[in-house]
């Protein structure tokens, strides 16, 4: 047994039917590179382990690690100790790869932070995180949940909340509902704007959601052609991924 610790997140499910249920919901084909965050004591990894995929774990925990380790020696390189945040995603895989994982809740924004980083590598993504941050991803425009991870991640991943997971299946139980979700690369490689200032916009726009985006844009200094736009009337959480590349557009143009 390894004991959890709370300071890493640590929430080791207990039910085999809902680890089960996780590792089929990566719909891929065989062969392909798959890295799991967060092995744990490797609930999730015994079901991966029998699927004809290459696969790579990411665990920061010493105690884990020798677990894993022990019970699952095969794993032999592909157990790699230490935090997945400072981790080379590039050196996972050559080509692409998918993620899976119970994900530690303390660090899951960071983690789609990481793969929206690596979004030409990384094809899908299935992931157990708090419900309310899987909520935020996959809402659409509207949504009070809504938000920049929201808009950064549909911009390039079709989003599925798939089910909602109850604290008793976890030890210790955590004070939150769990859910899965799952990540689908779209077709988008580039967007029609220049990205980085996609996210610039976006990030800002968010900033004070409570506030129409000409207000809460007024630090990025936008000339009149772009204040006295209808859209601006509106506040962030109104907008559509398209509706955010079309901002964004037209502040390019503006800047002549
Ligand atoms: N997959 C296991 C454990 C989930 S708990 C299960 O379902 O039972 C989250 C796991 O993420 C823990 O094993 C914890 O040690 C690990 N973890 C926490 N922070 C991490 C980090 N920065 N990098 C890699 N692993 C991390």
């Amino acid at each position: 047994m390894v004991r959890p610790k709370k300071s890493l997140g640590q929430h080791f499910l207990k039910d085999q039917n809902i680890a089960m249920q996780i590792v089929d919901a990566l719909e891929i084909d065989s062969r392909q590179s798959v890295v799991e965050i967060g092995p744990g004591t490797g609930v999730l990894t015994q079901y991966l382990l029998k699927r004809d995929i290459d696969l790579k774990v990411a665990e920061i925990d010493r105690d884990s690690v020798a677990h894993l380790k022990k019970h699952f020696p095969q794993l032999k390189k592909n157990l790699i100790e230490g935090d997945v945040l400072k981790m080379d995603w590039n050196g996972f895989a050559e080509k692409t790869f998918h993620v899976i994982g119970n994900f530690p809740y303390n660090i899951s924004s960071q983690i789609f932070f990481k793969v929206l980083e690596h979004r030409d590598k990384v094809d899908q993504v299935v992931g157990m995180l708090q419900k309310e941050v899987a909520e935020r991803i996959a809402s659409d425009k509207g949504n009070k949940v809504y938000g920049i991870l929201s808009v950064l991640l549909q911009a390039y991943y079709d989003i599925e909340l798939l089910f909602i997971v109850p604290p008793d299946v976890f030890f210790p139980p955590p004070k939150v509902m769990s859910a899965v979700i799952r990540l689908k690369r779209n077709k988008t490689e580039r967007l029609d704007c220049d990205e980085k200032r996609f996210k610039a916009v976006v990030k800002q726009g968010f900033q004070t959601r409570r506030k129409t985006l000409r207000n809460a844009l007024k630090s990025l200094n936008l000339p009149p052609s772009i204040t006295s736009m209808k859209l601006l009337d509106l506040r962030a959480e109104q907008l559509s991924v398209a509706d955010f590349v079309f901002l964004t557009q037209q502040i390019e143009k503006s800047d002549g």
